[in-house]
């Protein structure tokens, strides 16, 4: 038996006659898009975060660019995000024709550090080429970044926070729950996520209701009274109905299952403590597990000892957005982003999902002690 990295069947298995029967649902109504779960889904997933407003979309990647296009971003905009992160974070930025700057991460968290948000945010204020309009932190691996503080300094500077929680979406920060954290936020559903359907898709949380009108718009070709009425430039970006189905299933039972990977995260630190760095959550935070993510100088060696006993690892990420290929023109060298390009070098994610063989952290502990004595 081969074990998964993340393991879709078992979830499956357990979820099968629910999940099944909400697919034929659809099939014999027939409202393949915008069918009646869209509006339920989009419900029960602002009530899940407690935002005033949920948009579901078709991507993560998606939600991002319909939130920043939402609040008007474009030429001349810096918008600040970590480089530690999945390339699409940075990517829908330059797709709104705006400068993504990079910021550093604390090296416990792996997310945005708020110092060095000072920092990047007066650097690029005194080159004034460019106008600071949006802070966008990402819940790596599903813990929350300092919310707090990443406000303050936005509130600031008048910038909008667009909270990247792709991996986080149900993380708790100081008792608020993510998705929830940002002016707007924006997660995804793809079938890796904590959340996820069987294709992709995604969706956006805002109070403000605008801004919520404004997506809906965006979503549907800039749409005014109706899709032939055109107000704005906008997109296709609508979820299927069939998957909006499917997350409905799977949403009844997200709480336990994120209590799952708290236990399963709690084994792994326990069987792994002394041996490697294993990660660290702040007082008041609550990670949702999207990866369990180790640090160590043995990183390729443990990945290779664990390969050949059948067990896989990743590496997220291994080139960080500053030294992309495709930001070249930006101008960043190595070095400019320390603590990202060091984390890049010695991390390793473990298999994580909710439904994880208690015996595997013990094992995977048994191959790295070996590796690293
Ligand atoms: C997965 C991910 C995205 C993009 O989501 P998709 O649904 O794959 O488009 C954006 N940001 C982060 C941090 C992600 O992990």
């Amino acid at each position: 038996m081969t074990i998964p990295f993340i393991d879709l069947k078992t979830q499956y298995a357990r979820l099968k006659t629910d999940i099944d029967e909400r697919i034929r649902t659809v099939l014999d109504h027939g409202a393949y898009i915008m069918g009646p779960e869209i509006e339920e889904l989009e419900r029960q997933l602002a009530d899940f975060c407690g935002a005033r407003y949920a948009i579901s979309c078709s991507s993560g990647t998606d939600a991002l660019l319909l939130a920043l296009m939402a609040d008007d971003i474009g030429p001349g905009d810096a918008v600040f995000t970590s480089s530690f992160t999945f390339f699409a974070t940075a990517e829908v930025i330059s797709l709104c024709g705006a400068t993504p700057v990079f910021v550093d991460i604390d090296s416990r968290t792996f997310n945005l550090d708020a110092d060095e948000l000072e920092t990047t945010i007066e650097r690029v204020t005194k080159a004034g080429n460019l106008v600071p309009r949006c802070v966008m932190p990402v819940n790596l691996f599903g813990l929350p970044p300092d919310m707090d503080r990443i406000t303050e300094i936005a509130r600031a500077h008048k910038m909008m926070v667009l909270e990247d929680t792709a991996q986080g979406f149900g993380g708790v920060y100081k008792g608020r729950v993510s998705g929830s954290l940002g002016d707007i936020s924006a997660t995804s559903f793809f079938p890796a996520k904590p959340l996820g359907c069987y294709g992709d898709g995604g969706a956006v949380f805002t109070d403000d209701q605008q801004v919520a009108e404004k997506i809906r718009s965006i979503r549907v070709h800039g749409q005014g009274a109706d899709k032939y009425d055109n107000v704005r430039i906008g997109l296709n970006a609508r979820m299927d109905s069939i998957q909006a189905a499917i997350l409905i299933a799977k949403l009844q039972v997200f709480s336990e299952e994120i209590e799952l990977r708290q236990e399963a995260a709690s084994r792994y630190s326990k069987a792994l403590a002394g041996l490697v760095e294993t990660p660290y959550t702040p007082e008041g935070y609550t990670s949702v597990w999207a990866q369990y993510s180790i640090l160590s100088d043995h990183r390729d060696a443990i990945q290779k000892a664990l390969a050949d006993n059948g067990i896989p690892s990743v590496i997220y990420y291994r080139i960080p957005c500053h030294l992309a290929g495709a930001y070249k023109e930006l101008g960043y060298q190595e070095g400019d982003l320390p603590k990202s390009e060091t984390a890049a070098k010695r991390i390793l994610s473990l298999p994580m999902h909710p439904y994880l063989e208690p015996a595997l952290a013990e094992q995977i502990a048994h191959i790295v002690a070996r590796t690293v004595a």
